[in-house]
């Protein structure tokens, strides 16, 4: 199974600015000099060992994650990310008919604004399916492409398919199970299994009470993950503030991957508000948590950024 992000910004996109650009090339020519570079051969090698908020970018587009499993392509969710890789998708295809299941987590604007940028639906030969247990959803993409709004209607390619609040189903051998999260107007999470690989979904989601009691509905549908991608929207600090908003945080990201046994997790829906430098002090802190607490799990955390991949 394999695991591509292509939008991890929460709430709105929020691209790199300049001042933030001209800020990571000031801290990389000044470690530059300290290193005393001397040579262009050097410098390839040099960048590579950057502080990872110098050298990258979470990047600014919001919630889109590609899956390749089994030979179908599924995508979760249809932020600003899904237009980037609808033009992708068009690339790879060279000419032949795409096929698509789209899971819809819940229809807030960063997780649907793609969708009418999404290029491979103007294209009538493509089979692009959305799912969600929101029986509305085609009312509610229609809405977002009234003529008040955008110039043109939702596309007629796009097909939709209701699913129950927890629903099992197959598309082809991938298995797809659907868990209601807390997040004001309702989430969903999304287990997918293929072969004997287990890959969740959870973004847009409190957990409140934290006790093991009130965590165990969603440990037990997180159970055995090889890969949870996890709401991580705030530090802890500002998850007490914003009670109620619906997001989560690295900690207790990690207390119910410990819990549940899943052995990597990975930090979404990064705060607008937050800089490259704020993320990777978030996953700092969260190794730092994970150390003192259970390093004999081996339980491996990531950050999410736009491009990253991995293989389950
Ligand atoms: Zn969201
Ligand atoms: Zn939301």
């Amino acid at each position: 199974m394999y695991v591509r992000f292509w939008g991890v910004r929460g709430s709105i996109a929020a691209p790199l600015t300049n001042e933030a650009l001209s800020a990571k090339i000031e801290a990389a020519v000044k470690l530059a000099l300290k290193a005393g570079l001397t040579d262009d051969w050097q410098v390839s090698e040099f960048i590579k060992e950057l502080p990872w908020h110098v050298r990258q970018t979470a990047g600014g587009d919001t919630a889109c994650i590609e899956i390749q499993a089994g030979g179908k392509l599924l995508i979760l969710d249809a932020g600003t990310g899904f237009r980037r890789l609808g033009l992708d998708l068009i690339q790879r295809s060279m000419g032949s008919p795409i096929e698509a299941h789209i899971l819809i987590t819940h229809t807030h604007w960063d997780h649907i604004s793609g969708i009418p940028f999404f290029a491979p639906a103007f294209m009538p030969d493509n089979a692009l399916t959305f799912y969600s247990p929101y029986s509305g959803l085609e009312d509610r993409l229609n809405h977002q492409q009234n003529p008040e709004y955008f110039p043109v209607p939702l596309a007629p390619a796009f097909k939709f398919v209701h699913l129950n609040e927890r629903e099992r189903f197959q598309i082809g051998d991938v298995t797809v199970e659907t868990f209601p999260l807390n997040h004001p107007g309702g989430s969903y999470s999304y287990r997918i299994t293929q072969d004997d690989k287990m890959f969740i979904y959870a973004t847009d989601s409190e957990y409140q009470g934290l006790s093991a009691d009130s965590l165990k509905p969603f440990a037990d549908f997180f159970n055995g993950a090889d890969l949870l991608i996890f709401d991580a929207q705030y530090t802890m600090l500002e998850n007490v503030e914003k009670e109620n908003w619906g997001h989560s945080n690295v900690f207790t990201g990690i207390d119910m991957a410990l819990e549940a046994g899943v052995k990597r997790i990975a930090f979404t829906h990064h705060e607008p508000a937050y800089d490259d430098e704020k993320l990777g002090e978030i996953l700092h802190k969260a190794k730092e948590y994970l150390n003192i607490n259970q390093p004999e799990a081996g339980l491996q955390l990531y950050l999410a950024s736009e491009g990253f991949s991995m293989t389950l």
